[in-house]
């Protein structure tokens, strides 16, 4: 592959924010400065690349950033960016900035977006995933993914105190729409009753059955896990359903933003680095239209086209332990 004498490139965070996107950004400015590469940061996503909002980026730019949770450049949502002439109009203001590549951190949303933009405009883009989700199809884990759980497992840590101080039974209701990763793995590591994904129907018989196992042993209090899936507040439906069908009361707590926030945990600050860096390797390398990815630990690009429209499944091997382990 033909080594490319890059000279400047644009970085940007879009679609939901994840912990770790500031760790991101400044390796990939670190990285980029290093190499006598400029680097101009976007603000906002697409949106800001539409409106033309964007600032030079120095090393100290990004200096005191690597423990905040959120993105200095901001994050956004652009509706517009589904239309090829707003793409046409990003590649014109790239273009006009002298940018010859964009990293774009995002979830699978921003990469159909880069990877429309690397296709119609034959504009270089990298993708480095950032989601709390960890629903990327082709990495192993995103950016922020192992801050949110962790976040999650606290919680659920502090409400089984007081489910077990007052023989509750609580359903602690986690992020993810479409997505189980947050609530299976809280779930095995909170030690949950049972969890429920957006990916299976919720088994409401199986967790009463899961209930009854625990009180028949003397347990006097449970935790059921569930993830948001479509609607926020499904939880309350859940304990409603449980409540009719064996008389059981549950409390319901929906941990939401608060996991998205936050200080990122070493794992996440060490992945965004990684990837980071990576990616502007990636592109010095004239590699484009690719994601930098995770897998057997080793950073490896993953082609747009292959990651974006697929999904990735919570393992069924983890959905069994969770299960199992409830018993
Ligand atoms: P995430 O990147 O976290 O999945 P979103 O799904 O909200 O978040 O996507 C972020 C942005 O990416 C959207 O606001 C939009 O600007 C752009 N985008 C998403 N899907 C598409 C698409 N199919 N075509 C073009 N742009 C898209």
């Amino acid at each position: 592959m033909a080594e490319s004498t890059i000279r400047k490139i644009a970085v940007m965070t879009s679609g939901g924010d994840a912990p770790g996107m500031n760790a991101a950004i400044r390796s990939v400015v670190r990285t980029a400065i290093t190499s006598k590469i400029e680097v101009v940061g976007v603000y906002q996503g697409y949106a800001g690349l539409l409106a033309g909002k964007t600032t030079p980026l120095q090393m100290s730019s990004v200096a005191n950033i690597i423990q905040r949770g959120g993105t200095i450049l901001k994050s956004g949502r652009c509706p517009e960016f589904h239309k090829s002439e707003a793409r046409a109009i990003a590649g014109q203001n790239l273009r006009q900035l002298g940018v010859e590549a964009l990293v774009a951190i995002g979830g699978d949303g921003t990469f159909h977006g880069a990877h429309l933009l690397s296709q119609e405009q034959g504009f270089p883009v990298i993708g480095v995933p950032g989601t709390i989700d960890n629903d990327i199809f082709g990495t192993e884990e995103t950016i922020g993914f192992d801050t949110a759980l962790n976040t999650a497992l606290e919680a659920i840590d502090r409400i089984r105190d007081t489910a077990a101080s007052h023989d509750r039974l609580f359903i602690v209701e986690v992020m993810g729409r479409d997505s189980g990763f947050i609530a299976i793995d809280v779930g095995v590591a909170g030690g949950a009753e049972e969890v429920f994904i957006p990916e299976t129907l919720a088994n409401v018989d199986q967790a009463i059955q899961a209930i009854q196992r625990g009180v028949q042993r003397g347990k006097t209090s449970s935790i059921l896990v569930a993830a948001e899936g479509q609607k926020v507040g499904r939880s309350y439906d859940l304990a409603e359903q449980i409540r009719r069908k064996a008389g059981y009361e549950a409390k319901v707590c929906v941990l939401g933003h608060i996991q998205r926030g936050g200080p990122p945990t070493a794992r996440d600050r060490i992945l965004a680095s990684r990837l980071g860096f990576a990616a502007v390797r990636a592109l010095q390398q004239g590699l484009t239209n690719v994601m930098v990815g995770m897998q057997a630990g080793q950073v490896v690009p993953v082609l747009f086209k292959d990651c974006v429209n697929k999904k990735r499944r919570v393992p069924q091997e983890l959905i069994d332990l969770a299960h199992l382990l409830s018993h």
